[in-house]
């Protein structure tokens, strides 16, 4: 089946993790929650002078926070990329720092093993890669190209149209209720629309749909409430103007490269 070969290298990953050590969530949790228990009411957390500086890191966006006007105001840019996003960089920084079985992971290697999580790495991960993805998904209004053939028959195979694709994608990020992301995946066989609730992805080993982001967009209040206010459909809508449909290709043609590839290894 699709769904298993697309996810079958990050099943093996996720294996020999878990038997390498008895329980990644009681490593994670453990040594601060109880440090310094009786002399401090309180564990302390990691002080700012010594909050490490990696492995994880800031992405640079290849274009402005201007660019994205008049889609996505400067100012959203701006506080998204260098306040939102760089929060859960630190703070994903510090939590595996704090967990030394996850010292030296990966990240789509941590996705992998999201159910085994302490749900600050977990969130902080799944925000650092949905992020850093998102910003990768955009490109200044009329710069994004086309998708490619490849892409554009595989939608029409699974959605109908493009145009129905779209509104199917609009509707997942309207329907979703509170914060989340809408997603386009491709799960070994075909291309499915989802929409997953916080900060999960499909790359996590416990969400509903789990196979190869080919787009994404982000629809926590966050990321259009200074322009669009209340009206996430408008934001969602007017999105097609920045979005980059030349990366959503190659992801596509990485994901179908790398099904062919778990195929010939699986035989
Ligand atoms: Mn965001």
């Amino acid at each position: 089946m699709g769904t298993q070969k697309s996810t079958s290298r990050r099943a093996v990953l996720a294996g020999a993790l878990l038997t390498s050590g008895s329980s990644i969530l009681a490593s994670s949790v453990a040594p601060s929650a109880r440090a310094d228990s009786s002399s401090s009411p309180v564990a302390q957390p990691t002080s700012p002078a010594s909050t490490p500086k990696g492995p994880f890191t800031l992405p640079e966006l290849g274009y402005a926070y201007a660019d994205m006007e008049p889609v996505i105001d400067t100012q959203t840019m701006t506080l998204h990329h260098s306040k939102h996003h760089q929060a859960a960089v630190t703070a994903l920084n510090a939590a595996v720092a704090a967990a030394p079985m996850l010292v030296g992971r990966g990240l789509e290697t941590l996705l992998s093993i999201a159910s085994q999580l302490d749900v600050v790495v977990r969130n902080n991960a799944g925000s650092h890669y949905n992020h850093s993805l998102y910003w990768r998904m955009m490109s200044p209004p009329g710069k994004g190209g086309a998708p490619s053939a490849e892409l554009s028959a595989q939608i029409n195979q699974d959605f109908g149209s493009m145009d129905a694709f779209k509104a199917a994608f609009q509707s997942a990020g309207v329907s979703r209720y509170g914060s989340g992301w809408a997603w386009l995946v491709w799960n070994g066989s075909e291309l499915k629309v989802i929409s997953l609730p916080y900060q999960d992805n499909p790359l996590m080993d416990d969400v509903s749909l789990r196979g190869s982001p080919i787009l994404l967009n982000d629809v926590w209040e966050h990321a259009y409430y200074l322009k669009w206010q209340n009206r996430r459909d408008a934001y969602l809508s007017n999105w097609w103007q920045v979005t980059n449909w030349t990366e959503a290709s190659r992801l596509f043609a990485d994901a179908t490269r790398q099904i062919d590839h778990a195929s010939w290894r699986a035989n």
